[in-house]
């Protein structure tokens, strides 16, 4: 057994580990998680023995070695393999505060515990096969979400949606690779080859569902870490003032951060818990900036950034002219064209442009009017989509890398089916995409990758 207090070597599964798994600081409780083939052990010698029973919570006293009373708590032991890493687990639940967890630390440490890693706990779930690579990474990703729809992202990604997609894909080509192989072996009088035209829809099949899942990588990152809006339009359209009637329709900044003011350029927001970053692109223009083209540079940047544009438009031009600002708009991400102004006109107008289609909206910044259905216009279209309700979305880097070898895989597979080539040839080509599919799933990774992932855990999860 390592000596009390060693960090443990990450992969060593022989060793007890311990740790607290709530924050460090003041608070109610503090939970302090051990496992490893000692924690039944250790909790016999923190508490009376034959009173723990799997599964139960035992109110307890929690003495030192040296037979102290140090708190009085809850203890529950997951005997192997039920528990979250798979080994044997013991929870202790004392009172929360930096001196108790301490010293209840240190007497398991005296007991023979290691000090934890960051993220062993589900690193030992996966070596210990409870969750597959991509679900412990998900569990990472679900603790340090931002907002409540990138942590429902990651939690399908966690309870196994995502898995199961990526076996299925894997299980199609396995099943493609192992006729192709099959082929190999023997002669076309002793088995029917695949029609190419079958193979081709099959090849085709597993792309398609790769490059659906891809596609979602980039609503996943927003979802993750907020959403960057853009305002543009021309120049006294209303762009500052609609900004500033946002703001105050909500009232929650989320904080200042140096350089950004209400004025300037970069505003962190909430709508309905949501982090947004507003970016007013007539306030990038600076005042020194003698070329007007350089201001243009900075807005064509941010639009390239963006995740919503709002066009804003001069409702009081006359009709003609907002309809061609409307159609002229060249943008490649999601726009809502906001026509601002619309004290300006009388009520019928204002209706004819109200029953607009789905990308406008009226509003007077100068009055209030439409900003509340603009602001919920907005969330529609980032958080609320329709898309979003039930499908996956991909959210990890590392997936997404994995995911776009297994389309460049396949996209070379197709073409070798579409140029009559050998099926040795393709099926190497399938092979390899079964590798990457692999690599998501943590089946074929080496250590150097499981350090780089766990590392960015906390200490307790
Ligand atoms: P920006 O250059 O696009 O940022 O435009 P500003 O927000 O600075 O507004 C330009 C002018 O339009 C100011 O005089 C505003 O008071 C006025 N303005 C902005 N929004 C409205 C609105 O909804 N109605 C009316 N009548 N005037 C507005």
């Amino acid at each position: 057994m390592t000596s009390p207090g060693d960090a443990s070597p990450s992969s060593n599964l022989n060793t007890t580990i311990a740790s607290l798994a709530t924050p460090e600081g003041v608070g109610g409780l503090a939970v302090i998680r051990i496992s490893g083939p000692d924690a039944y052990l250790v909790a016999q010698n923190l508490c009376e023995k034959e009173k723990i029973k799997p599964r139960y919570a035992l109110y307890t006293p929690f003495r030192s070695p040296v037979g102290l009373e140090i708190d009085s708590g809850v203890l529950t032991y997951f005997p192997a393999p039920h528990s979250y890493t798979g080994e044997d687990v013991v929870e202790l639940s004392c009172h929360g505060g930096f001196v108790v967890s301490t010293e209840l630390l240190e007497a398991c440490y005296s007991f023979g515990c290691v000090v934890a890693q960051p993220g062993e706990f589900t690193r030992r779930a996966f070596l210990n096969g409870k969750m597959d690579l991509c679900q412990a990474e998900a569990v990472a990703d679900v603790i340090m979400s931002e907002s409540s729809a990138g942590k429902d992202a990651n939690y399908k990604i966690l309870s196994g949606k995502f898995s199961t997609l990526i076996l299925r894909l894997k299980q199609s080509l396995f099943d493609l690779v192992s006729k192709l192989e099959g082929e190999l072996d023997f002669t076309e009088d002793e088995i029917t080859p695949i029609p190419t035209i079958k193979k081709r829809a099959l090849v085709f099949d597993v792309l398609s569902q790769t490059k659906d899942v891809l596609s979602t990588y980039s609503t996943g990152k927003m979802l993750q870490r907020g959403a960057l809006i853009a305002f543009v339009g021309k120049p006294n359209v209303g762009k500052s003032s609609l900004l500033n009637a946002i703001l105050s329709e909500e009232r929650t900044i989320v904080s200042e951060t140096p350089g950004t003011t209400r004025d300037a350029v970069e505003v962190p927001f909430l709508i309905n818990n949501f982090p947004v970053r507003l970016v007013d692109t007539a306030g990038i223009r600076r005042p020194d900036d003698a070329v007007e083209g350089l201001g243009m540079g900075f807005t064509h940047q941010y639009l390239e950034k963006a995740d919503l544009v709002l066009n804003v438009i001069d409702l009081s031009l006359p009709k003609n002219t907002v309809e061609k600002e409307i159609k002229t708009f060249n943008c490649s991400k999601p726009v809502i064209h906001v026509l601002n102004k619309s004290d300006l006109l009388n009520n019928g107008t204002k209706k004819a442009w109200g029953s607009k289609s789905l990308g406008v909206a009226t509003t007077s910044a100068l009055q209030g009017d439409g900003v509340k259905n603009l602001i919920k216009f907005i969330y529609r279209n980032l958080v609320d989509r329709p898309s979003l309700s039930g499908g996956l979305v991909l959210t990890n880097s590392r997936h997404k890398l994995s995911l776009g070898s297994v389309a460049s895989s396949l996209e070379r597979a197709l073409f070798i089916i579409d140029s009559n080539d050998s099926p040795e040839i393709l099926s190497v080509e399938l092979r390899d995409a079964v590798s990457h599919l692999d690599q998501i799933l943590g089946l074929t990774s080496v250590d150097e990758i499981l350090d780089n992932i766990f590392s960015k855990f906390c200490v307790g999860k």
